[in-house]
């Protein structure tokens, strides 16, 4: 059964205070709160195993190892992947699609075209602007209608023998829009593109499974998930991950080294250059076994729950604007208060103990195509509770009166 007050005995930050009043903390999209289960992980690790993997005979430098390898195949079944060695340790989402943007530089060539959305966080835009100008491929993007939702028309005419790539979000943290990934998938693979899926938002909500969504490449951060900073996963299909060149050299990716010639690792070393984050991989499978212990339907349920009674609540407000109004949400709610500034409204609420999100949410062009400078964002996790967003909806009210 699930129990909220029980769920929010787990994260010790939830009890503190802000500006004299209660945490009420509404920016899980940014990042979101880790529970004492995965806190004690990591002060385990530094307190009795710290050591570096893979190259030690003593035993504390076996047992880290064992940890990491062994979050490695918690990683692979929760997302089902087909081998452990298809899980590749970033230092998050944005390090994944880096990598796998720097290794088509070597595959792509002068014509070819890549298909991004116009709902996308910079993370996944940039890396691929700049692979663009290192190949001469073409970037097309897929637009987006004023619910926030992509256009699906017009993708399928954006598809041809030419596009061998597609990346999107599986959810967009500006909006909380759920992109039909598994249409853009499908028609993607039709033409022979590969696909690569940002899931830095879904995972906190739902448990993907790669294997079923045939996708080529899932992205994700642990910070969004109960999990450290600093630290996410890579999924590659192993066809893939074998084509494409290492990302960085170093220790630990080489099989053997010479001045002449160096030959690279098996997967998944060859992508995983240096000392990783050790605490951050063993960590990450702990947040990854605590969201599980409670069960992605029993998350998912209740922050659409979450969300639904906050978008009827803060409807009521005279003068406030949702945007990203799409029936396939996750738990964001993205706003402004007509004439008032976002920046304005989030720094009030943070007098209140209320933690949201204002700006253009690394998300420029969506902010672009609402013609706005940005909103304000609060986004749910299964920790917070309805009498929070009365708080917020209170919070807001006070806000509007201050500034209007
Ligand atoms: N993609 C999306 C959709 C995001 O929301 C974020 C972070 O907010 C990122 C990518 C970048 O994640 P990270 O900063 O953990 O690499």
């Amino acid at each position: 059964m699930f129990n909220v007050e029980t769920i929010r005995k787990d994260f010790p930050i939830l009890s503190r205070k802000v500006n004299g009043k209660p945490l009420m903390y509404f920016d899980n999209a940014a990042t979101s709160q880790t529970p004492k289960q995965v806190i004690d992980v990591i002060v385990d690790y530094y307190s009795n195993y710290n050591a570096n993997i893979h190259r030690g005979v003593h035993s504390l430098s076996q047992e880290a190892t064992d940890k990491y390898e062994q979050a490695r195949h918690k990683i692979q079944k929760h997302f089902n992947a087909k081998f452990a060695h298809e899980i590749i340790f970033t230092s998050g989402t944005t390090h994944g699609i880096n990598l796998v943007a720097n290794g088509f530089s070597s595959i792509l060539k002068k014509g070819d075209e890549i298909i991004v959305s116009a709902l996308e966080h910079h993370s996944n835009i940039v890396p691929w602007q700049m692979l663009c100008e290192r190949t001469g491929a073409l970037l097309k993007v897929i637009p987006m209608n004023q619910e926030g939702e992509l256009v699906m028309t017009e993708y399928n005419k954006l598809l041809s023998k030419n596009t061998k790539l597609v990346f999107v979000n599986h959810i967009s943290n500006a909006l909380g829009t759920i992109n039909p990934i598994e249409y853009i998938i499908e028609k993607a693979h039709q033409v022979g593109a590969a696909v690569l899926i940002d899931g830095a938002q879904s995972c906190p909500h739902i448990k993907p499974d790669v294997q079923a969504l045939d996708v080529d490449f899932y992205v994700a951060s642990a910070h969004k998930m109960c999990g450290p900073t600093g630290e996410g996963m890579l999924y590659g299909k192993e066809s893939w991950l074998k084509k494409l060149p290492p990302y960085q050299g170093g220790g630990e990716m080489i099989a053997e080294v010479t001045f002449e010639k160096t030959t690279y690792a098996d997967l998944p070393h060859k992508f995983e250059a240096g000392t990783p984050n050790i605490c951050g991989g063993i960590a990450f499978g702990a947040a990854i076994d605590y969201m599980n212990s409670i069960g992605f339907d029993v998350i998912s349920k209740y922050e659409h729950e979450l969300l639904e009674y906050a978008t009827s609540q803060l409807s009521q407000i005279d003068g406030l604007k949702f945007y990203g109004t799409s029936k396939n949400k996750a738990s964001v709610v993205s706003f402004n208060l007509e004439g008032i500034h976002p920046y304005d409204v989030g720094t009030i609420l943070d007098k209140l103990g209320i933690a949201v999100r204002t700006g253009h949410h690394c998300a420029q062009p969506i902010m672009d195509y609402f013609k706005i400078p940005g909103t304000v964002r609060a986004s749910f996790a299964f920790y917070n509770t309805k009498e929070e967003i009365d708080a917020l909806v209170t919070g807001v009210k006070k806000a509007k009166m201050m500034l209007s």
